[in-house]
């Protein structure tokens, strides 16, 4: 297959949802009855305690805590399918170095690595991702000229501002991988409530 496929990290490969929930607890942000969902938690901690206090809250899941958050279902095996089906995929994520908020925290794109690490990614025998094949952009800006620079045919990411950027190449697909429902429709997006699905339509397998 001569597809090139970028893949965004955050929430696409990665769920926060569980840590998240644990985390704002810990720091008595939210009631332990919150739905263990990243967005309604989210609009709580901003509503009651602040901007500042989310980003607080941010900077510890992407950091020093990120080794707790999950692989989401059926990302294991998209990285297979292209393995066995020889197509080329990048991870492309939008993630600073360290917070833009709280000095002297850890660095982002090592907690990252580390995390992709101890998850198998780099693994001939797990998802056989090359480590030169993670791109760590600073800016979204930067994210969509990189999506560009490597030929991707197709790009997945779990939020819908990605591909409304006038900057994200148009002939690129869009797939949106959105479990919880709820984002709106854009014309020529693709929405999968779960990795099986964008498996089933990119490589036409089942589980
Ligand atoms: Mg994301």
């Amino acid at each position: 297959m001569d597809y090139v496929i970028g893949v965004d990290l955050d929430n696409t490969i990665v769920s926060y949802d569980a840590l998240i929930h644990k985390v704002a607890l810990e720091m008595g942000l939210v009631s332990e009855g919150i739905k263990k969902v990243k967005r309604h938690i989210r609009d709580a901690v901003r509503q009651v305690h602040g901007d500042e206090k989310w980003q607080e809250v941010q900077a510890v899941i992407y950091g020093q805590r990120m080794g707790e958050a999950e692989l989401i279902d059926g990302v294991e095996r998209f990285f297979r399918l292209c393995k066995d089906n020889r197509v080329k995929v990048f991870i492309i994520s939008h993630k600073t170095e360290f917070s833009n908020y709280f000095g002297g925290g850890s660095n982002f794109r090592k907690a990252a690595l580390d995390w992709m690490e101890r998850n198998n990614f780099f693994k001939e025998g797990g998802l056989a991702v090359s480590r030169a094949d993670v791109h760590f952009e600073s800016t979204r800006e930067g994210k969509l000229q990189r999506i560009r620079q490597l030929g991707c045919t197709h790009f997945i990411d779990d939020l819908e501002e990605t591909f409304c950027d006038r900057l994200f190449p148009e002939w690129v697909e869009k797939i949106l991988y959105d479990p919880y429902g709820g984002q709106g429709h854009l014309d020529g997006v693709k929405v999968f409530r779960s990795w099986d699905g964008i498996n089933g339509h990119l490589f036409r397998s089942g589980r």
